[in-house]
């Protein structure tokens, strides 16, 4: 059955890897058509796992586990993606997973991800691949100072990741390099991040969405803008490169590329998740197809949706110590043009992403307004 063209009729069963937001949101737009979710998540009921059918709690490295979701399931996917690519090529025999474990072993290392999408003939920050002191100070007298140090595998949210501006730094990025491989980055003078998502259905068809503006805080994504201000020239560019790398990596599902814009017009891929992606999340309230839907439609084979931006939008992330900010919120005049989206997190954290809030308008500038009498006012 192995990565057979079909179509996954609305009725089906879609299995997902993962049970956090993301699992959650694709759930819903799954359930919308129709079809039947089944949720393989270490914890208990999750986001995912409220909204799902079937629940299986295992690790994520327990084979049976994951051989009885293939075997349940019409068609599986990932939202998470930590997953070792090895026990997914393992367990594809089992039933139907047409994105494979290629998307999820390039994604999990930074050096290879960087060096494959080189190899597509796209650019990267300038990298070198760190193993010890030797190579952590000849990596920063190649790439200069400031420099980013950055762990290969498990890094998210600027986890594992520190940046280097002087010699004194050396000993810190040491510690780093003693977990294992890293990559330094050249530190870059960004204009702005911009993230593009692209889909490409089992049947071939390929789709990108509106390019989105990324506001980080603390290495966390903050607030997402549509359209991102950049000018046209530079979007569509950001367009095209998302088309190419979706098809010379031969991936299917959706991929997400991270950018960094420089003040030339030039565009430098940071990093790239085979996932719908948090910067997609404005696409929900503010797109005819959502991330989320167009995810399950590329995967059953279905044609895929108008990626159309139907409003301008600012997307912002709620986390834990922002929960406080939404019994203001939903009673005040700003909620009118806003959607909130809890992922029901039964624990709240500092820093984790509880849920987001989408401001719709025809006016960008308004709704930036709108966005920081929010920020302001609720701090
Ligand atoms: P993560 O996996 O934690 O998302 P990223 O590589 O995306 O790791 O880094 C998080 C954020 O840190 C980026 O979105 C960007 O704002 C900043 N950052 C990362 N690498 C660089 C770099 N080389 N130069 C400048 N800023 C960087
Ligand atoms: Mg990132």
């Amino acid at each position: 059955m192995k990565c057979m063209t079909k179509a996954i009729l609305p009725g089906s069963t879609i299995g997902i890897i993962g049970g956090g937001q993301l699992g959650r949101m694709m759930a819903i737009a799954a359930k919308t058509m129709g079809y039947k979710i089944a949720v393989l998540e270490p914890v208990n009921d999750g986001p995912c796992a409220k909204v799902a059918d079937i629940e299986i709690n295992a690790a994520y490295h327990d084979k049976e586990a994951l051989k009885k979701l293939m075997e349940l399931s019409d068609v599986v996917t990932y939202e998470f993606e930590n997953i070792p690519g090895k026990i997914i090529e393992e367990i594809c025999e089992y039933g139907y997973l047409p994105q494979g474990a290629m998307p999820l072993i390039i994604s999990q290392d930074r050096a290879l991800e960087k060096k494959t999408i080189q190899n597509c003939g796209l650019k990267t920050v300038p990298f070198k691949i760190i193993n010890d002191l030797t190579d952590l100070k000849s990596g920063i007298k190649e790439l200069g100072l400031p420099a980013v140090l950055k762990t290969c595998h498990g890094g998210y949210d600027g986890k594992g990741q520190i940046i280097i501006t002087s010699d004194a730094d050396i000993e810190k990025g040491l510690s780093l390099i003693e977990t294992g491989t890293c990559v330094l980055e050249k530190y870059i003078d960004f204009i702005c991040e911009i993230s593009v998502i692209v889909a490409k259905s089992t049947i071939g068809e390929i789709s990108v969405f509106p390019i989105a503006e990324n506001i980080h805080q603390h290495n966390i994504l903050h607030q997402t803008i549509v359209p991102a201000r950049i000018d046209e020239k530079t979007k569509e560019r950001a367009g095209k490169i998302g088309m190419e790398l979706m098809n010379n990596l031969g991936f299917v599902g959706t991929l997400a590329i991270e950018c960094f814009v420089l003040s030339d017009g030039d565009i430098l891929i940071n990093e790239i998740a085979p996932r719908p992606h948090n910067s997609g999340h404005y696409t929900i309230d503010a797109c005819m197809t959502s991330q989320f839907e167009q995810h399950i439609r590329a995967i059953c084979g279905l044609k895929l949706g108008s990626t159309t931006l139907l409003t301008s939008s600012v997307m912002v992330n709620i986390l834990g110590q922002d929960m406080r900010k939404i019994p203001n919120l939903i009673h005040d005049k700003l909620f009118k043009q806003a959607k909130l989206h809890l992922y029901e997190k039964s624990i709240v954290k500092e820093n984790r992403k509880m849920g987001h809030i989408t401001f719709l308008g025809d006016d960008l500038a308004e709704i930036i307004l709108s966005v920081n009498k929010y920020l302001n006012e609720s701090r």
